[in-house]
């Protein structure tokens, strides 16, 4: 079985005062114990974050670079996280692809040398509204999935995150079906050109707009197997979608 898996992602949010707000939440819980839960830190945060968070809460990075040192002003490396003790890493947020212009290609290659250097990754891929529109959703995650599959062999420590462009901070849910379409065909996808065993282990888990009062309905699906929550997650009601299960 695939542990399910729930992330929070603060974006660019909050301060040492609102983290001790969300860590007092997260400690009353109580979290279910069957879910693996991580936090998406803002990078200067990261080290004051994993120092207070609840052991079962793990701290991840939001973004990272391709190399692990050099001249590249403003930019953080793998090597770092892991120097502080970090152990995750999102990679291919939407905001990275669309605010800051990141191809698939740079995606693939920082998540190349997030896997080298040992952290876990969170692959995030999803489609516009446009292009679900035009009927295009397949072909946009699916060339998302393969610039990262042609680069790499072992998916044991990804957990792919699909988060549909148009259902972000929109107030616009996938519907479950919606989103177990989408999860179901990457796997379908990944089992023709990955392998069968990676298409069954990998975590597949949704993102946009996943609120309390939505995440049973979505948790219900066969393939969805966690989510990666935006706003909810500066929330207590972050607790509710952790425990989307019980
Ligand atoms: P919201 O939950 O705020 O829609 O954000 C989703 C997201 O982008 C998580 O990475």
């Amino acid at each position: 079985g695939r542990k399910f898996w729930v992330g929070g992602n603060w974006k660019m949010n909050g301060d040492k005062k609102g983290i001790n707000e969300i860590v007092k939440f997260l400690e009353a819980g109580p979290l279910d114990p069957n879910v693996e839960v991580v936090v998406g830190v803002p990078a200067i945060y990261l080290e004051y974050a994993k120092n207070n968070l609840p052991s079962t809460v793990a701290a991840s990075a939001q973004n990272c670079y391709k190399v692990s040192k050099g001249a590249f002003t403003g930019e953080i490396s793998p090597a770092m996280i892991t120097d502080v003790g970090v152990k995750w890493v999102i990679l291919g947020h939407s905001e990275r692809r669309h605010v800051f212009g990141e191809s698939s290609e740079l995606v693939a290659d920082k998540v190349v040398h997030a896997l080298e250097t040992g952290l876990n990754v969170v692959a995030c891929i999803g489609e516009k509204l446009d292009e679900r529109e035009a009927g295009k959703t397949e072909a946009v995650v699916f060339e998302q999935t393969k610039a990262i599959s042609d680069k790499i062999k072992d998916w044991t420590n990804v957990v792919i995150a699909y988060e549909p462009v148009w259902a972000i901070g929109t107030g616009k849910t996938a519907s479950p079906q919606q989103a177990q379409d989408v999860h179901i065909k990457l796997r379908e996808w990944l089992k023709k050109n990955v392998s069968e065993s990676v298409a069954k282990s990998v975590r597949i888990v949704y993102g946009g707009s996943v609120t309390a009062a939505n995440c049973k309905e979505l948790a219900k699906e066969a393939d969805i197997d966690g989510f990666l929550v935006g706003g909810a997650s500066l929330k207590p009601e972050f607790v509710q979608i952790v425990n989307a299960n019980q």
